[in-house]
């Protein structure tokens, strides 16, 4: 069946856009209804990509609030990992629901994926409709004699996650440098290489293990990933806020993309903002996550947009940097192909888009993409498609009630509330 979306605005201009098995079938302002289609009639809303989001563990939606303002080691080691240990498939399925659940509403129509149970996680997407590239965390904590484990881990949970399909594509993802050993990560690196997954990794997120880096290896970390043949146009780089300027051009050399993760790096106090000026100069395909909700603490990436922007025009002390039209773009998915949202609204696109209310009183006014990356938030999001389903209309996501009620449930299992 076909979906028509009439009196939509795109560009300033008044269109009508048809959709047929999950893609854009035809756009313009003269498409007839046909009958028995859906309609929605988009007055008052205009149409824009899907947004993506680079980076996040979408299960830890279930740890939003606990140990909130303690360091990064602490909070993992006093709250996190010890309630990780007794996760299962159903914790991590509704976790990640709810991760849907607050995506669809802000307008995230795509995420990449880094957590435990990652066929719960696979299962969780499918059945809330969104798309995600799914990794499993690998790591052998640097022992280097732990190393058969981590293909082992790996290939299981390739199996877990299944191949490649419309809203689920896997990957591999060593966890960080300092988490899995030098043998292990040769072997993440070449198996990337040769079934094409892409590569998903923390990297350079605080100045202690750049440090541990160059004092275990003698090189920086992208450096270091570089020599286990890790840095490729498959590599995908979480934070990168300690990056040097010789990192940057072998990463733009290697072909390499960045996530950049703005809240989560001010939240845990990291000490210093993403190079993104340079970045850009040398060429690097960037993108922008939330991280978890475990460390941000929300999932709407229009909020942290406008996070990054002002954070970046602050650090440059130049307001011309990452101007809104840019933001946006990044924020689709359009600076970092690998990510793979198209971030186009045109015939023969993926039909992942949005409908947002202008007749707010925050869009009502002005320039669109200003609009939406400094005065809006998620909340100004009326209508969500992915891959030609409505996920989201009138701001109403289905099911969204018994999805906050069952992961009510499972942090009491989890001892996870109050
Ligand atoms: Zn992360």
């Amino acid at each position: 069946m076909s979906l028509l979306v009439k009196n939509a605005t795109l560009d300033g201009q008044r269109t009508r856009l048809r959709v047929e098995d999950g893609k854009i079938a035809k756009l313009g302002p003269r498409i007839r209804t046909r009958e028995g289609e859906e309609v929605i009639d988009a007055q008052g809303m205009a149409i824009i990509p899907g947004l993506v989001n680079g980076h996040t563990h979408a299960a830890m939606t279930l740890f939003r609030g606990h140990g909130d303002d303690l360091s990064l080691m602490r909070w993992l080691q006093e709250v996190i990992w010890p309630v990780e240990a007794r996760l299962d498939d159903e914790d991590v399925y509704w976790g990640t629901r709810l991760a849907c659940v607050e995506m669809i509403r802000t307008g995230t129509v795509r995420f990449w994926d880094m957590y435990w149970h990652a066929a719960a996680t696979a299962r969780a997407v499918e059945d809330a409709g969104i798309r995600a590239t799914i990794s499993a965390p690998l790591f052998d904590m640097g022992d280097a004699a732990g190393g058969d484990g981590v293909p082992e881990m790996a290939n299981r949970s390739l199996e877990e996650i299944g191949e490649p399909r419309d809203l689920v594509r896997p990957a591999l993802g060593p966890h960080a440098i300092y988490t899995v050993s030098e043998g292990a990560l040769r072997w993440i690196a070449e198996a990337s290489a040769e079934r094409d997954l892409a590569l998903n990794i923390h990297l350079s997120e605080t100045e202690d293990e750049v440090v541990k880096c160059v004092q275990d290896h003698g090189v920086r970390p992208a450096e270091y990933l570089d020599r286990l043949g890790a840095l490729g146009p498959r590599t995908v780089l979480a934070h990168g806020v300690w990056l040097d300027e010789s990192e940057l051009a072998l990463i733009a050399e290697r072909g390499a993309t960045v996530v950049t993760n703005p809240v989560a790096n001010l939240k845990l106090a990291v000490g210093r903002v993403f190079p993104y000026r340079a970045a850009r100069r040398h060429g690097i395909p960037v993108g922008l996550g939330t991280d978890g909700a475990g460390s941000n603490n929300s999932l709407d990436l229009l909020q942290d947009l406008k996070v990054l922007a002002l954070l970046q025009k602050h650090e440059a002390r130049d307001p011309s940097v990452l101007p809104a039209e840019e933001a946006l773009r990044m924020a689709t998915g359009r600076l970092a192909p690998v990510l793979g949202g198209s971030g186009l609204i045109a015939e023969g696109e993926p039909a992942d888009f949005l409908l947002v209310r202008t007749d707010t009183p925050e869009l009502g006014v002005g320039a669109l993409a200003g609009g939406l990356v400094y005065a809006a938030s998620g909340s100004i999001v009326d209508t969500t498609v992915v891959n030609g389903r409505v996920l989201m209309r009138g701001g109403t996501v289905d099911g969204a009630d018994e999805v906050v009620a069952k992961v009510r449930e499972r942090c009491v299992r989890l001892g996870l509330t109050g």
